[in-house]
C-alpha cells in the first residue's frame, strides 16, 4: 500500500513539475495538444451515431433526411480531417521546440555543476538517462497522455450512456479483458524500462563506434594501425550483445501482446453475440444495432486505451523523474562572496588537503600543505599519476577537498562565488581543443568582436609567436581552421595549434596562469622562444607550469615535486639539486637524454 501511495505521489509530482516546465518552455504546445483532443472526442461520437441515424432514416424510407445526414457527416469528416492535419503539423513542430529547449536546459545544467559532480558515474548516468528521455520525445508525450486520459474518460462516459441497456454479463467480459490487458501492458512497460536501462551503455558504445570514430581525426590511427578488423569485430560483438537483449525482451513482449489480442478477439465475439441476440428479440432497430455494436467496440477500445495510458503513466513518470532529478541537482559550488583580484601580498594556501576521487579507495592527493604568493613562478613536476593534475583541479575548484581546506587570501575558496574565483585563472590544458571556427573566434569565442578585442587578440597571437603565420593565411585571423565550413580554411600543424592555444590563454587577462605541458608539441628551439615570451607576458603574474621537460622548470623560481599523491619536495632548482632527492635524480636522467 505504501509503495502504491508513493508511486501515485511520484506520478503526481512528476507531472505537475512537467506541466510547469512545459508552461515555461513552450506554453503554445499545451493548446496544440488540448484542441485536437477536443475535436477527436467529438468526432468519436459523430462516427458512432451518424451511421445509425442514416440507416434508420433509410429503413423508415425518409430519404431526404438520410441525404442531409450523409451530407452533414461528410462535411464534418472533411472539416475534421483539415483540422487534424493542421494541428498535427504545428504540434510536431512544437514537440521539437520543447525537446530542443529541454535539451538545452540539460546541457546548461552540466555546465553549472562542479566538474567532480559530472565525473561521478552516477551523475553521468543520470544525465544520459535524462538526455535519452529528451531525445525520445517521451517527455513531450506526457502532456498528450494526460489530456488523452481526461478526454478518454469523457468519451467512455458518453459510450456508457449509449450502452446503458447493455447486459451485465457482457460488462463482466469487458472487465475481465481489460484486466488482462492492463496486466500485459504493465509487463510490457516494465520490460521496456528494463531493456532501456540495460541497452544504454551498448547504445553509447555503438554510437561511438558508428559515428565518433568516423571523425577524420581518428583516420590516421585507423589506417596506420589497420584497425578495420578490430573495430568491425568490436562492433559485431556489441551488436550481438544488443540483439541478445532485444530478442530476450522481444519474446516476452510478443507473448504479452498475443495474450491481449486473443482476449480482444473473444470479446468481439461476445459483443456481436449479445447485439445479434437483442436484435433478434426486436429490442434493437437496424440503426440502433449499428450504434450499439460501434459503441461497444469503441468503448472496449477506449477502456483499453485509457488503461494502457494509465499504466504507461507510471513508466513515464519514472522517466520524467530522471530528468527532474538531473535538473534539480544543485551545484556544490555554493559560495557567494566575491573573490577579489590576486594582488601582491595575497596568498593561496593548501592546509592539509587530501583528495579521493568518487568511488576510488586511494587518495590521489594526500595531506598537502603549502602557501603560494602572488607573482610566483612555480613548476610542478613528478612521475605520471603523482597527483599533479589533481592538485591543479583542486586549486581550480573543480574538485572539493575530501579533507583539509584551500584558502584564498585567508578565506576558504568554498565560500567564494565560483564565477568570480574562476576568473582569476587562465588555463592552458594539455588536451586543449582547436575549434573548427576562425582563428579569431578560437581566441575570443565571440562572433562579432569589437576593434579593441580584435587588437588584443592580435597582440596575443604575436606574443605566442603565431602572428607572422596568420598574416600569410588567405583570410588572416578570419581564416577558418577547417575546410568543412570554408573552402579557404586551413589546418594548423601541431606546433601552430599549440601556439594558438597559448595565444588564447594569454589573451585572458587573468592573475594566475596554469600551463599544462605547454610546449609538448614544439621543437626545443620554439620551446625556448615560448618560455622567453611567457616570462615577458606573465611578469607580475602567478604561473604554474606542469612539464615533463625539466628544462622549463629551471626557469621557475620554485619547484613542487609530487610523488604518489604527496608533495615531497618544495624549493628552488638549485636547492633541490643540492638535496639530491627525486628532482635531482629526474633532472640528471633528462640531462643525459639531451647531451
Ligand atoms: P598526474 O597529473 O601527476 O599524472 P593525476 O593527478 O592525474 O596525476 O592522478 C593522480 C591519481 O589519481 C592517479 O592514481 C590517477 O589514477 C588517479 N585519478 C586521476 N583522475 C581520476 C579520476 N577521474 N577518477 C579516479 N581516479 C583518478
Amino acid at each position: 500500500m505504501k509503495k502504491f501511495v508513493a508511486s501515485i505521489r511520484n506520478i503526481f509530482e512528476s507531472y505537475s513539475y512537467f506541466m510547469k516546465l512545459q508552461w515555461r518552455l513552450d506554453p503554445m504546445g499545451i493548446f496544440l495538444v488540448i484542441l485536437p483532443r477536443i475535436f477527436s472526442t467529438l468526432n468519436a461520437f459523430v462516427v458512432v451515431i451518424f451511421p445509425g441515424l442514416i440507416l434508420d432514416s433509410l429503413v423508415e424510407d425518409r430519404r431526404e433526411r438520410a441525404v442531409s445526414f450523409i451530407v452533414a457527416f461528410a462535411l464534418w469528416e472533411f472539416l475534421n480531417a483539415c483540422i487534424e492535419a493542421l494541428f498535427t503539423k504545428y504540434s510536431n513542430v512544437h514537440q521539437e521546440i520543447f525537446s530542443a529547449r529541454l535539451n538545452h536546459m540539460l546541457v546548461e545544467k552540466t555546465t553549472t555543476l562542479r566538474q567532480e559532480q559530472l565525473e561521478h558515474p552516477k551523475v553521468f548516468e543520470q544525465y544520459e538517462l535524462a538526455r535519452k528521455c529528451g531525445e525520445e520525445n517521451s517527455i513531450s508525450g506526457y502532456l498528450g497522455d494526460t489530456v488523452s486520459i481526461v478526454f478518454g474518460l469523457a468519451e467512455l462516459w458518453g459510450y456508457l450512456y449509449l450502452l446503458r441497456e447493455m447486459p451485465l454479463w457482457v460488462l463482466g467480459f469487458l472487465v475481465a479483458v481489460v484486466a488482462i490487458h492492463v496486466a500485459a501492458e504493465r509487463r510490457i512497460d516494465k520490460n521496456t524500462m528494463e531493456e532501456s536501462e540495460l541497452d544504454t551503455p551498448m547504445e553509447r558504445m555503438l554510437g561511438y563506434l558508428n559515428y565518433q570514430l568516423m571523425d577524420p581525426e581518428y583516420g590516421k590511427e585507423i589506417r596506420m594501425f589497420d584497425l578495420k578488423g578490430f573495430l568491425t569485430e568490436k562492433q559485431a560483438h556489441v551488436r550481438e550483445e544488443y540483439y541478445v537483449l532485444f530478442r530476450k525482451y522481444g519474446k516476452s513482449r510478443v507473448r504479452a501482446v498475443g495474450l491481449t489480442n486473443m482476449a480482444g478477439s473473444i470479446l468481439s465475439l461476445v459483443f456481436y453475440a449479445s447485439a445479434i441476440l437483442r436484435f433478434a428479440m426486436g429490442a434493437l432497430t437496424v440503426g440502433a444495432f449499428t450504434v450499439t455494436v460501434n459503441a461497444m467496440f469503441r468503448f472496449s477500445e477506449g477502456v483499453r486505451n485509457v488503461a494502457s495510458l494509465a499504466v504507461g503513466y507510471q513508466m513515464k513518470a519514472e522517466r520524467l523523474s530522471h530528468v527532474r532529478t538531473f535538473l534539480d541537482m544543485t551545484s556544490t559550488h555554493t559560495g557567494t562572496e566575491e573573490a577579489e583580484g590576486f594582488e601582491r601580498g595575497m596568498t593561496i594556501e593548501f592546509v592539509h588537503v587530501s583528495y579521493r576521487y568518487p568511488g576510488s579507495e586511494n587518495y590521489a592527493l594526500e595531506d598537502v600543505s603549502l602557501r603560494i604568493g602572488c607573482g610566483e613562478k612555480i613548476s610542478i613536476v613528478g612521475p605520471n599519476g603523482a597527483g599533479k593534475s589533481t592538485f591543479i583541479g583542486l586549486m581550480l575548484g573543480l574538485y572539493r577537498p575530501t579533507s583539509g581546506k584551500i584558502l584564498y587570501n585567508g578565506r576558504d575558496i568554498e565560500d567564494l562565488d565560483y564565477d568570480s574565483y574562476k576568473k582569476l585563472f587562465a588555463v592552458l590544458p594539455q588536451d586543449y581543443q582547436i575549434f573548427g571556427f576562425s582563428i579569431l573566434e578560437n581566441i575570443l569565442f565571440r562572433e562579432e568582436p569589437s576593434e579593441a578585442e580584435t587588437a588584443a587578440a592580435m597582440e596575443s597571437l604575436d606574443k605566442a609567436g603565431l602572428k607572422e603565420v596568420v598574416e600569410k593565411l588567405p583570410r588572416q585571423e578570419r581564416t577558418y581552421l577547417t575546410q568543412q565550413f570554408d573552402p579557404e580554411g586551413v589546418a594548423l600543424s601541431g606546433g601552430e595549434a599549440q601556439k594558438l592555444a597559448i595565444a588564447r590563454t594569454l589573451n585572458r587577462d587573468s592573475a594566475i596562469f596554469i600551463l599544462d605541458e605547454p610546449t609538448a608539441a614544439l621543437s626545443p628551439r620554439s620551446e625556448h622562444d615560448i618560455y622567453q615570451r611567457f616570462a615577458q607576458v606573465t611578469e607580475g603574474k602567478t604561473v604554474f607550469l606542469i612539464s615533463h621537460r625539466l628544462s622549463g622548470s629551471r626557469l621557475c623560481g620554485r619547484i613542487l615535486v609530487f610523488q604518489a599523491g604527496r608533495l615531497v619536495e618544495d624549493g628552488s632548482h638549485e636547492a633541490l639539486m643540492q638535496d639530491g632527492l627525486l628532482y635531482a635524480e629526474m633532472y640528471a636522467k633528462q640531462a643525459e637524454w639531451y647531451t
